[in-house]
């Protein structure tokens, strides 16, 4: 491997990877720490400072929570053709910083309170930064190692556990802090986690070697109109700020927005795959496409954990502690302490049943996915009215609602990526990358949607609230279990579609970047691969 002068370049390795990937490991580690921490705070933030409804509120979460995944897309696309993945990071991490600073004006709250467009403006940043940082930083991560290197799939899962990190962290500081102390104190906090990861990747800058730079650099330094052509592209960041300003304002425009959008880019998704492509890579599309639609399903629900389940742990959970008061946001931290926990165990679960040739598909893990996810409510909905539903709800049945969403989002979200990367041509890898989180987008809104109608009366009025989550919850969950177990049962011929068996470069089966710990080691078809150390 030595002799391949992309490894050389590498120098000093850290666990036998690149420092480059630290580098963006703990710049994504403070950027998650500050999108988590604030989104732990925010339903609250809505309903008791800014004293819109449960359902207003819920809106707004599931808008803004959506136009995050949304702006990946566009971000993805500058970079590519012009930025490169860098300059996007850097300049999406300096317009978050600002975002997440401008979360902490607080004003006195209210809905008469002006102070609210600064709140407004302050999503608007995080949006557009979160539009140039997030896809590119992941895709910088690939950018690191050679197409053919072993080491990439070990290298997202240290990834994910980065981005784990920083969530559970992220979660319980500044939701401490916003939630014992103030809420200028909790973004604030946010916003410190968002600038040191900003210094993290300036710092870091030349352990990137180079791989992340513009295509043409040239172009970049043409003036137009007498500004140079890159400054353009920063002031296009500035623009769709002051767009999504007034966007996400009007919570249902952005509901349109993203059903025009989805058909419209699922549409030319197909049509090139149909119009362009060999008869495996079409069906391969198809096969993607099919697992993008089932995306808003799971995270429709997974998602309400910032919404309606948030709000039900504030008001009817027992958070009683042999006398301590857990707060409310800390529930949010369960989600990623599980992850750090359970990656490694499903990383070998998967690698043992694919060596006895059992493991599940990568479509079949949906289904699972999604069965868990929809079997968490049901489990959380049959606790509460065995408890009695007009008694306070104990924690631990929160707690395993978190169990069972984590278990379903490690069958989903890290094999989705990594199925993504997989079954996509190269020239279209960007793209697909893009609508991953594009359906993520849609996932969110769904997620508002629900927890909307879960907050149909004010739940604060007492009687018949805790009833109305349950039904909702009841409703979801057995429809996501119904949808799981149709596509456990579609998955097989989904299977058929992805060509495993002529698919160059790369191993069988739907195997997730958290399928692959670290060090690399020869498996049972006597190739090397990441396996344990
Ligand atoms: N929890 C992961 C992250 O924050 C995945 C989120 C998603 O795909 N919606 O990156």
């Amino acid at each position: 491997m030595a002799t391949n002068p992309a490894i050389a370049a590498e120098g000093k390795t850290i666990l036998g990877h690149p420092r480059g990937l630290f580098v963006l490991f703990f710049a994504e580690m403070w950027e998650r720490f500050s999108y988590y921490g604030m989104r732990a705070l925010l339903i609250f933030y809505l309903t008791k400072h800014w004293l819109f409804s449960d359902g207003d509120a819920s809106l707004i979460y599931g808008a803004y929570t959506s136009l995050v995944y949304i702006t990946p897309v566009l971000g993805g696309y500058l970079a590519d053709r012009y930025l490169g993945q860098r300059k996007a990071v850097l300049f999406g991490a300096v317009v978050l910083t600002l975002g997440h600073f401008l979360m902490a004006f607080e004003g006195t709250g209210g809905q008469g309170d002006p102070t609210i467009s600064i709140f407004w403006l302050a999503l608007a940043f995080i949006i557009v930064g979160s539009g140039f940082l997030k896809g590119n930083i992941s895709v910088i991560v690939g950018q690191l190692y050679p197409r053919t290197d072993v080491r990439r799939d070990g290298a997202y899962t240290i990834f994910y556990m980065g981005i784990n990190l920083g969530s559970f962290f992220g979660v319980l500081i500044a939701g401490f802090l916003g939630e014992t102390y103030g809420w200028s104190y909790g973004f604030g906090a946010a916003g410190v986690g968002m600038l040191l990861g900003l210094l993290v990747f300036i710092w870091g800058r030349p352990l990137l070697m180079n791989r992340a730079e513009p295509p043409a650099p040239e172009r970049l330094r043409e003036r137009v109109a007498g500004v140079p052509f890159e400054w353009l592209l920063y002031g296009l960041g500035l623009v769709a700020i002051a767009i999504i300003w007034a966007l996400v304002q009007y919570q249902q425009v952005v509901g349109t927005l993203l059903l025009i959008s989805g058909l419209a880019l699922f549409g030319y998704i197909g049509f090139t795959a149909v119009r362009q492509l060999p008869r495996d890579d079409r069906d391969r599309i198809f096969a993607i496409l099919f697992l993008l639609l089932l995306q808003p399903v799971f995270w429709g629900l997974f998602e309400q954990a910032g919404a309606g389940v948030n709000l039900f742990t504030d008001r009817h959970v027992d958070r009683n502690f042999f006398g301590y008061e857990i707060p409310t946001t800390w529930f949010q931290s369960v989600n990623a302490a599980f992850i750090i926990l359970l990656g490694p165990v499903f990383a070998s679960l998967w690698t043992s049943l694919g060596r006895r040739g059992i493991e599940p598909s990568t479509p079949a893990k949906f289904g699972l996915a999604i069965v868990q996810v929809g079997l968490g409510f049901l489990a959380l909905v049959w606790g509460a009215q065995a408890f009695g539903s007009q008694n306070m709800t104990p924690m631990i049945l929160i707690v395993f609602l978190y169990l069972l969403h984590t278990t379903g989002e490690l069958c989903l979200s890290p094999v989705g990526l990594s199925a993504m990367n997989r079954l996509a041509p190269r020239h279209m890898a960007g793209l697909i990358m893009g609508a991953w989180f594009f359906a993520t987008a849609g996932g969110n809104f769904v997620a508002g949607q629900i927890s909307a109608a879960t907050g149909a009366e004010n739940a604060e009025s007492g009687e018949g609230a805790k009833e109305l989550f349950l039904n909702v919850w009841t409703t979801v969950g057995w429809t996501a279990v119904g949808i799981g177990v149709v596509v456990l049962v579609l998955a097989p011929f989904v299977k058929r579609l992805m060509h495993l068996d002529t698919l160059q470069d790369e191993r069988m089966a739907g195997t997730p970047e958290l399928a692959e710990p670290i060090a690399p080691s020869p498996n049972t078809n006597g190739e090397t691969v990441p396996g344990k150390a």
